[in-house]
């Protein structure tokens, strides 16, 4: 099975994960015979979704689509922001009640990159 990884952060996700995908291929218009590449899926965590289309537009008229794209599933609906809410919970979630400062920086530590 093909693993996905989210663009921005990399962060892998696993098949059914809430996640965003965005589907790209080209085409060819007015040229015989009509030309299709094959599409390319692209995957987001709905954190860096949220935290994309919340931010200033990035350089390059395809990020700006792309970005576009990502306001328009965040302003329409709050389930997208719920799920990364949901996400960042989980990383509190995973910590024992006991667990010491260290621990806390050892398991946040990997996904923040301190
Ligand atoms: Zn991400």
């Amino acid at each position: 099975m093909e693993n996905l990884y989210c663009l921005r952060c990399n962060r892998e996700l696993e098949s059914g994960q809430k996640s965003v995908a965005v589907y790209v291929f080209a085409q060819t218009v007015g040229i015989r015979p009509r030309q299709k590449s094959a599409a390319r899926r692209i995957c987001f965590c709905p954190q860096c979704s949220v935290s994309l289309a919340m931010g200033p537009p990035p350089e390059g008229a395809l990020n700006v689509a792309a970005w576009q794209m990502m306001r328009e599933l965040v302003s329409s609906d709050p389930a997208l922001t719920s799920a990364a809410w949901e996400a960042l919970r989980a990383i509190d979630g995973f910590l024992p009640a006991d667990e010491t400062y260290e621990g806390f920086r050892r398991a946040v530590g990997s996904f923040l990159q301190f």
